[in-house]
């Protein structure tokens, strides 16, 4: 098969009522276990490194990562700086080959975020123009708290939902390709529940705002939350924290069961595989398989 830009499999995405999984990584055992459950599916598939991510795994060593994956195998697999806060962090992921990236400046003022997502999507469109790529930028608009652990309950000031007339107005004055809203999830898992997906809210947003939507904080929903949530204009979704728990838990089991062992193949591999499980059983749910 040839591979489509991401643009396309995002349209595509819509066009069929499905999402895309966006799961991040901070090691090669994640990626490894990411790259193989979507292959498994033959779904394409986004790697998503957060500023601190990025600078463990290395910003030039993702790209080569990823795109070693998606040439070796001539598979649909792209690379986003997730939450980027500043132009220059932005710049740097666009400039070293990454897909996408996500500038996150919605603490700022409306005017503030403005500008600065404005300057992302003008850098990264001059960038494609040069190059003949097609860097897509998300920007968020409303408060999604911050994150990808384990929480006692919601944050303050999250659970106040995007506007869709604000969002409309966002789209155009920064002309980003995807929106963040906040329609009820957070970021990380919240042990005391989380908050529902609104989904006529996500539904007006969608249509006011006239791009994909992306649904960030996923990881604990319940399964209608994602599903209602795609029904209504999501094409992406955000799955970190329940990586991060498969991973940790498999090698605390791990290490239990193999007190001597000191080879890392033998002691990471089952964290490969768990998370390898999350992915599949995600992504079988944004693309309405049958479980
Ligand atoms: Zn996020």
């Amino acid at each position: 098969m040839s591979i489509k830009t991401l643009r396309e499999y995002i349209t595509e995405a819509g066009e069929k009522g499905v999402a895309i999984g966006h799961f991040n990584i901070s090691n090669l055992e994640a990626l490894h276990g990411i790259f193989s459950g979507a292959q498994s599916l033959g779904l394409p598939v986004i790697i998503g490194l957060s500023e601190g991510e990025e600078g463990f795994v290395g910003t030039d060593e993702a790209v080569a990562l990823v795109r070693t994956l998606r040439e070796k195998n001539n598979y649909p697999i792209f690379l986003n700086a997730d939450h980027h806060a500043s132009f220059e962090s932005a710049k740097k992921c666009i400039d070293a080959g990454f897909d996408m990236v996500i500038i996150d400046c919605a603490k700022l003022p409306y005017a503030e975020n403005v500008a600065l997502t404005k300057k992302c999507v003008d850098y990264a469109r001059e960038v494609s123009k040069n190059t003949g790529r097609d860097i897509l930028v998300e920007a968020e608009l409303g408060y999604i708290g911050s994150g990808s652990n384990i929480k006692d309950t919601v944050p303050e000031g999250a659970g106040i939902l995007t506007d869709p007339e604000e969002a409309k107005r966002f789209v155009v004055d920064t002309g980003i390709d995807l929106l963040a809203p906040s329609i009820g999830s957070v970021h990380g898992i919240i042990k005391s529940g989380k908050p529902h997906i609104n989904a006529e809210v996500a539904k007006n947003i969608r249509e006011s705002s006239g791009v994909p939507l992306v649904l960030h904080g996923g990881s604990g929903l319940r399964d209608e939350d994602f599903t209602n949530a795609i029904k209504s204009g999501v094409q992406i979704v955000h799955i970190n924290s329940e990586l991060r728990l498969a991973f940790r838990q498999a090698v605390e089991k791990t290490m239990q069961e193999m007190p001597e062992e000191i080879n890392p193949v033998k002691l990471l591999t089952p964290a490969v595989e768990a998370i390898k499980a999350v992915v599949i059983n995600r992504l079988k749910l944004f693309n309405n398989l049958n479980q």
